[in-house]
């Protein structure tokens, strides 16, 4: 893996291990201008989707690879793409951080979420 202490994003993948990843199914490659792959969902509603592994929370996507890497980055859904590793104001996220300690996760490793 790639070392880049400079990237405020440490790679540890502890956000695809917790969240419920739920997006609108209008995100699905399925649907016209979707590109979330349709196989890797689960269906909570009508219109709304989430990654599996992830319905209950607490799991881990079945994207996430062993090196803890996205595999789908390219095609990942919305709450992906917006959940940031830094605030507006430059500070690391709290929640980011609030996560890496409840998974006991070492900050001194540290990479990119980019397969
Ligand atoms: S956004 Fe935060 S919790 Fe998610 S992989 Fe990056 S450092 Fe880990
Ligand atoms: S789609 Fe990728 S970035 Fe999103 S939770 Fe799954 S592994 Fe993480």
């Amino acid at each position: 893996m790639q070392i880049d202490i400079d990237d405020p994003c440490r790679g540890c993948g502890v956000c695809c291990q917790h969240f419920r990843i739920s997006f609108y199914q209008g995100e699905l490659d399925s649907q016209p201008g979707g590109f979330v792959p349709a196989e890797l969902v689960s269906r909570l509603t009508p219109f709304l989707v989430c990654m599996k592994g992830t319905e209950a929370g607490d799991g881990r996507c079945i994207a996430l690879r062993p090196d803890r890497r996205c595999g789908i980055y390219e095609k990942r859904p919305t709450p992906c793409r917006d959940f940031p590793a830094l605030m507006a104001d430059g500070s690391r996220n709290p929640e980011c951080l609030r996560l890496r300690e409840l998974f006991s996760v070492d900050d001194r490793l540290s990479g990119c979420v980019e397969a």
